[in-house]
């Protein structure tokens, strides 16, 4: 099948140094979260002392628009709104129908813990959203609570699936992230319980983003091996992807109950594909969930800089691109830990880390949760 990509491409629209198309835009409204999974907002780190940001630094919708608008121009077609958690963030709706106005975006997707879900979405759709992502890593109550740091009401979430089926934002896809020895002895049940449901499962490899959650090698499970543990109970074969770079290989049950996705960054990293960029809460252009340094596009905005000295800054920032993170982790994690760190990866404190906490924003170089950036690479 070719590319959706390429029919959209213009001259206009940029390459990266790899060849690689600017197709999808993951936009962080929210960098607070209402949850603390250990995995992405560890609460010794996101305490109640944290500085987030105050509402002022965050994009006004109307900066997320105008952005929206030129990413557009250069061959943006999907957007994801994300956090933190989005849901937190006033009025979402009100800026869902807004960039349902933006020329060019044909796709508005947000992805959500889904406890406040319940509340918004008939008002989401309504404002044209059309697909929800919602996270939930496992059905057992004492797990989640562990996954979702003490703060997550499971009975919630399964009522924001619900009301995202009711309301029409189908098909509802499900995130679970899967740990090693945390909760991959209850992946069975997330697939029992949503089979035959307009509800699609997608199992996430444990990431290792930032550098304190704990990750470590051995604690992610390969999608290989959950898809083969799911196959021996209900066997299912592999099917093509939906379009070009799609991040999840799909997995269809032979008894025509529906299907699961594997979303396998760790081990079978997908970057040669990767057109996704990234707009952080504050405004900052990353062009790699992995990402050192963003370019701050809130700074010329509120300077008054024109629409075509932006475009050109996000266009000369793609263009330099070469990020492929997932297909170096190894290389890079041996680089980084062997340089001024005497703690392994995952372990303790390293410099990087002192030199975040000083920074107080969870800046700095691979110390950025993925709360902050927006999900899955
Ligand atoms: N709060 C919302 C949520 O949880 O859906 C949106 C933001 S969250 C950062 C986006 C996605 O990133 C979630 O599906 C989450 O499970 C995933 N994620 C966060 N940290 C991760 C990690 N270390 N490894 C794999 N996936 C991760
Ligand atoms: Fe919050 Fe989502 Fe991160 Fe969990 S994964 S801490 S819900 S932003
Ligand atoms: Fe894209 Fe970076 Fe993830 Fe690779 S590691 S798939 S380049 S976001």
């Amino acid at each position: 099948m070719s590319s959706t990509v390429h029919h959209i491409r213009g001259p206009q629209n940029p390459l990266d140094r790899l060849g690689r198309p600017l197709h999808d835009l993951r936009i962080s409204v929210m960098d607070r979260c209402n949850f603390r999974c250990p995995y992405c907002m560890p609460k010794e780190q996101f305490h109640e002392h944290y500085r987030f940001l105050k509402s002022q630094e965050r994009l006004s919708f109307e900066e997320i628009v105008r952005l929206a608008g030129l990413f557009a121009s250069l061959g943006v077609r999907k957007l994801r709104l994300t956090g933190g958690e989005p849901l937190l963030r006033t009025n979402l709706a009100d800026l869902v129908g807004d960039l349902t106005d933006v020329p060019g975006i044909d796709d508005i997707a947000l992805t959500t813990n889904g406890v406040l879900l319940g509340q918004h979405a008939v008002d989401l759709h309504a404002n044209g959203l059309k697909r929800v992502t919602v996270s939930l890593d496992t059905l057992d109550r004492e797990v989640f609570t562990r996954m979702s740091g003490g703060f997550g009401a499971l009975e919630q979430v399964l009522a924001g699936i619900e009301a995202a089926i009711a309301a029409g934002l189908t098909p509802v896809k499900i995130n679970a992230v899967v740990e090693r020895g945390l909760n991959d002895h209850t992946a069975l049940d997330l697939v029992e319980r949503f089979r035959g449901s307009p509800v699609i499962v997608r199992f996430i490899e444990f990431m290792d983003v930032g550098n304190r959650n704990q990750w470590r090698p051995d604690l992610v499970v390969p999608s290989r091996e959950l898809a083969a543990r799911i196959h021996e109970r209900w066997p299912m074969r592999p099917i093509s992807e939906n379009y070009k770079g799609e991040v999840a290989q799909r997995w269809r049950f032979d008894d025509g109950g529906g299907e699961v996705g594997f979303i396998s960054s760790v081990s079978q990293p997908f970057c040669g594909a990767c057109s996704r960029a990234r707009l952080s809460s504050e405004g900052k252009f990353y062009t790699c969930l992995f990402a050192t340094h963003g370019l701050d596009l809130r700074a010329p905005l509120r300077a008054g800089t024109s629409d075509a000295d932006i475009l050109q800054l996000i266009r000369g920032v793609w263009h330099g691109r070469t990020d492929r993170y997932s297909e170096l982790r190894e290389q890079l994690r041996h680089d980084l830990y062997s340089f001024g760190c005497r703690a392994p990866p995952g372990h303790g404190r390293c410099q990087r880390q002192e030199a975040d906490q000083a920074d107080g924003h969870g800046r700095s170089a691979g110390a950025l949760p993925a709360g902050r950036r927006g999900g899955a690479a």
